[in-house]
């Protein structure tokens, strides 16, 4: 409905279940706890990255592209799911990765995504300076210029936020196929919680809620960058993907939720909470989260939780964005488990 205006490929598997975790409720004696599998989204073992595909390729192939190009970090979920998307609508595909995350063993380098990058078959770049949204796109978009120059048609999904958030517009999407979900179930949810990256997806299922005239809280967890920055960034992203779909100051300040308890000491480390979290979420309910996103997310709600910050009876949804190929990118997990 919002979003029918822009061009869009089907990539996604929708709409995603949406299930009760019964053991981890019970066991944790606070509100329930229900999940929104977006892990279960198909292409190439599945993640939030596919929704934000189909309207980045669906503007690609609009714009008659026959390349895409994009950029991540070495265990990049986006980049995977990009290659796969590329694959599937016969794009060819180029990539540039950044080396983002010190410290780790050989298997994070070879293992879980850049293994199934290399079975997809991309065309690498590498980029040396982490946490440099922009030179990595200043880097894309001179590969663009050379294919260009050959007589390509290069389409970049860039990194930075200097751009149409057009990945947000499937979390609008997300948004409203949840709230038809819960309706059915007459669940009404007191909060939403998630991994905040680039914060596409936080913007675009906040921006559908309040679009659809609900209040919901969706409560990010801090991935890359502290709370100050995040906010800032995720007001912009949601007033721009409001604007995108028709509406003017649908977003204020106190829409924007975050916490960054769970972030140091930064992107893409292992600490004992998030640890616990993947334990736990594993043991209980045999649901698999990642070392970079949702096990952090995780932590960090049930931090809340033992803090009696949601109480019994409340209903909280928290979305898995998916990431479990990482997990082969740091084979230390089974020696740190509690
Ligand atoms: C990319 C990613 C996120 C963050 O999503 P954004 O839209 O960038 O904020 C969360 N979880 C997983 C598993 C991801 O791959």
């Amino acid at each position: 409905m919002f979003t029918d205006k822009f061009a869009r490929v089907e990539l996604a598997h929708t709409p995603t279940p949406l299930e009760y975790l019964k053991n981890l409720s019970r066991k944790l004696n606070g509100p329930k706890i229900w999940i929104k599998r977006d892990d279960c989204t198909g292409l190439a073992m599945g993640g939030n990255k596919a929704r934000q595909l189909e309207y980045y390729l669906g503007h690609a192939l609009q714009q008659g592209a026959d390349t895409v190009l994009t950029t991540g970090a070495i265990q990049s979920n986006h980049v995977r799911m990009t290659i796969a998307a590329a694959r599937k609508l016969n794009l060819e595909v180029e990539v540039l990765i950044e080396q983002q995350v010190s410290g780790r063993k050989v298997q994070y380098y070879q293992s879980g995504n850049p293994f199934l990058m290399q079975l997809m078959g991309a065309k690498i770049h590498h980029h040396p300076q982490g946490e440099d949204e922009e030179g990595a796109d200043t880097a894309l978009f001179s590969i663009a210029q050379r294919l260009r120059a050959n007589g390509k048609k290069p389409y970049v999904i860039p990194l930075s936020e200097n751009y149409q958030p057009y990945g947000s517009l499937g979390y609008v999407d997300c948004a409203v196929e949840l709230l038809k979900q819960c309706n059915k179930l007459s669940l009404k949810a007191d909060a939403v919680v998630l991994a905040t990256g680039s914060g596409a997806t936080h913007a675009g299922l906040l921006t559908g809620f309040r679009a659809l005239g609900y209040d919901t809280p969706v409560l990010g967890f801090c991935t890359r960058r502290d709370k100050i920055a995040q906010a800032q960034r995720l007001l912009k992203k949601s007033l721009q993907v409001a604007s995108m779909i028709g509406f003017d100051n649908l977003i204020s300040p106190s829409d924007i939720c975050v916490d960054d308890n769970m972030l140091s000491p930064g992107y893409g480390q292992l600490t004992p909470p998030l640890l616990e979290a993947i334990d736990l979420l594993a043991q209980y309910e045999g649901v698999l989260l990642d070392p970079t996103y949702t096990g952090k997310a995780m932590a960090g709600m049930l931090d809340l939780i033992e803090r009696k910050r949601f109480c019994q009876g409340q209903n909280i949804i928290f979305l898995h964005t998916g990431g479990a190929p990482a997990l082969f990118g740091y084979p230390e997990i089974l020696d740190l488990q509690p």
